[in-house]
């Protein structure tokens, strides 16, 4: 598949979660395109390190990470002040990093629910609290949030994540609406599933809430919501993130893009 193209050089950019899956693709592609990158996210520091590096050398841009915990609001303002920092602005801020646990609600351990909710939800506020005075200063941001399906609609076992989701879009149309004059946009991405790490750790835990096997989690439940019956893959995200960063995505504003073969539309 031929991946789409966005003129981004010169252009900095901070991908939260980036040390993996969703993030660790997003980061690529900017980078790829010609955007500085500040990478984020858990891992082994020398996996961390030869991503990093790889992504310099590949593709002659400024690539660095930082190690911000985003359960802690310091650690991500120390990470938007390093990036400005360093590249000297600060054009596209993707909040990507995120995490799930499935059970039923009258089992849901409350640690998980605050963990998702921090992360998931909390984490993008104070990441976009100060990124905005940044791009406000340089009359022009893009800030893309990476929700999911489960912003715009439910399923079981989810309680947390899509409480979490859904107030990401929340976010992502306040943001939008308090900076449009500023030459900012803020929009959402909602992918399908994506076959990632995040997915396929839950696949034994809707296993066991379901009492199902894997391969029935896979067939019947993931990908019976999605009317591909395919998974998405990371160039199809990637063409929509570019195409908001970009100069095109300029009037793309407090929106939710819908990127899952179909499954809302049912
Ligand atoms: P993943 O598990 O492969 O990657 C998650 C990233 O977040 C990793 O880099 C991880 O280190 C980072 N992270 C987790 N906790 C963190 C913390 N406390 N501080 C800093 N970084 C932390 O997951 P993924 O599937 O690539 O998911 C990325 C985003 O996409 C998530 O927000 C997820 O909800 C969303 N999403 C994924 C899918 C899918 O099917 N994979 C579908 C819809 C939405």
């Amino acid at each position: 598949m031929g991946a789409l193209t966005a003129d981004l050089k010169g252009h900095a950019a901070i991908v939260t979660g980036s040390t993996s899956g969703i993030g660790a693709a997003v980061a690529e592609a900017l980078a790829a395109n010609g955007a500085n990158v500040l990478l984020n996210g858990l891992g082994d520091a020398g996996e961390i390190e030869k991503l990093r590096a790889r992504i310099e050398a590949d593709h002659g841009v400024k690539a660095l990470y930082h190690p911000a915990d985003m359960r802690k609001p310091d650690e991500i303002a120390d990470m938007v002040a390093t990036a400005h920092d360093a590249f000297g602005r600060l054009d596209i801020l993707v909040n990507n990093a995120g995490i799930q646990h499935v059970a039923a609600v009258e089992d849901f351990p409350a640690e998980k629910w605050d963990a998702i909710l921090t992360i998931n939800l909390t984490a993008v506020f104070h990441a976009i609290k100060h990124a905005v005075p940044v791009m406000k200063a340089q009359k022009r941001g893009r800030i893309i949030n990476i929700a999911s399906a489960h912003g715009l609609v439910a399923s079981p076992y989810k309680s947390a994540y899509v409480a979490a989701k859904h107030g990401v879009l929340g976010l992502t149309k306040t943001v939008a609406l308090e900076t449009a004059e500023h030459g900012i946009t803020c929009n959402a991405v909602c992918p399908g599933y994506v076959r990632t790490p995040l997915v396929d750790a839950q696949i034994d835990d809707t296993a066991k809430a379901r009492g199902i096997t894997r391969d029935e989690v896979v067939r019947d439940v993931m990908l019976s919501a999605q009317p591909t019956k395919k998974f998405v893959e990371y160039d199809e995200l990637n063409g929509i993130i570019l195409y908001l960063a970009s100069d095109a995505g300029a009037s793309a504003n407090g929106a939710a893009f819908p990127i899952e073969g179909g499954w809302t539309a049912a």
